[in-house]
């Protein structure tokens, strides 16, 4: 199957053009909000070639799949749109679309570390951190809008969320803390990246913030293993490239806060094999999925 994967993210559009397993294409337009749907058309115009059959398209924010409603999202200018039909008419192909997060993980579970795995969790940390449940082989998307983990509440008295709330678990570990964690520490002009090289260069404030978010990582976790019992825990994003400094305090936090006496094997927590693309990858293999006829993967 050929297909055209894309991603919409807040600054930016990936996307691929797949041929089988294969990225044949791939483009990468920075975007300031104006016009997404415009910019969307353009980019999979950029990427078609006559044999493309199906595009998928992922949003970042709560989308109705398969309908493709987008509903809302504090990254995208886009408001209770009905993007899928839309698209297909602008496009004149088969279009799918869904969650930014869950088409990540669907491209990790189909091509990346969680190759053949049934029951995969799939993190990805930007802004704030995007989940992808993969239970049973397919994504789990509940009644629409599963897997928005980052709003899980981890203490009430924390930090001011970007949904309102307080405490939740995005304000204790993601990209943003990060940086902020780099500007505290570093100069006002740092960032996450520069916090990581802090620490490979030995600074021990560095060392402690990571660890301190890495911490968090590993109660979230340790709350959606006990609920999903996953094989594995794939992190991407900006927690990915923190590496160890990051994983191995979560990976300890997550046996601290999962007891029962050893008698529970854990999942492996490992970074995610795909990149930034993983999304635009997933989103390609959704539509290829959706409208092949091989519809085993999804519904
Ligand atoms: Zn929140």
């Amino acid at each position: 199957v050929i297909t055209i994967g894309l991603d919409a993210g807040g600054s930016a559009i990936k996307g691929v053009r797949l041929e089988g397993e294969r990225i044949a294409a791939e483009l990468r337009r920075p975007h300031h909000g104006v016009d997404l749907i415009g910019l969307i058309v353009a980019a999979a115009a950029e990427l078609s070639t006559p044999d493309v059959e199906a595009v998928g398209v992922g949003l970042a924010g709560l989308v109705r799949h398969p309908g493709g409603e987008f509903v809302w999202g504090p990254h995208l200018p886009l408001f209770n749109v009905e993007t899928r039909p839309i698209l297909e008419e602008k496009l004149a192909l088969p279009v799918a679309v869904d969650n930014d997060a869950n088409l990540a993980a669907l491209a990790e579970s189909r091509m990346g570390v969680a190759r053949d795995r049934s029951h995969v969790l799939v993190l990805s940390f930007g802004s704030g951190i995007g989940g992808g449940l993969i239970l049973g082989g397919r994504v789990y998307r509940g009644t629409s809008f599963a897997g928005e983990v980052g709003h899980m509440r981890l203490t009430e008295a924390g930090d001011l969320c970007a949904c309102g709330n307080r405490g939740c678990w995005e304000t204790l570990v993601s990209g943003s803390v990060l940086d902020r964690a780099a500007r505290r520490i570093l100069d006002r002009n740092a960032t996450g990246e520069d916090l990581v090289a802090a620490a490979d260069r030995g600074d021990a404030e560095a060392i402690a913030a990571l660890a301190e978010a890495g911490r968090w990582l590993g109660i979230g976790v340790a709350n959606l293993v006990a609920v999903l019992d996953p094989e594995l825990v794939v992190v991407g994003g900006a927690a990915a490239q923190a590496g160890e400094w990051l994983l191995e305090p979560a990976r300890m936090a997550m046996r601290e806060n999962l007891r029962s006496d050893g008698h529970r094997p854990l999942p492996r927590v490992v970074r995610a094999g795909l990149g930034p693309i993983a999304a635009a990858i997933g989103a390609a293999i959704l539509a290829g999925e959706e409208y092949s006829g091989d519809n085993d993967g999804d519904e």
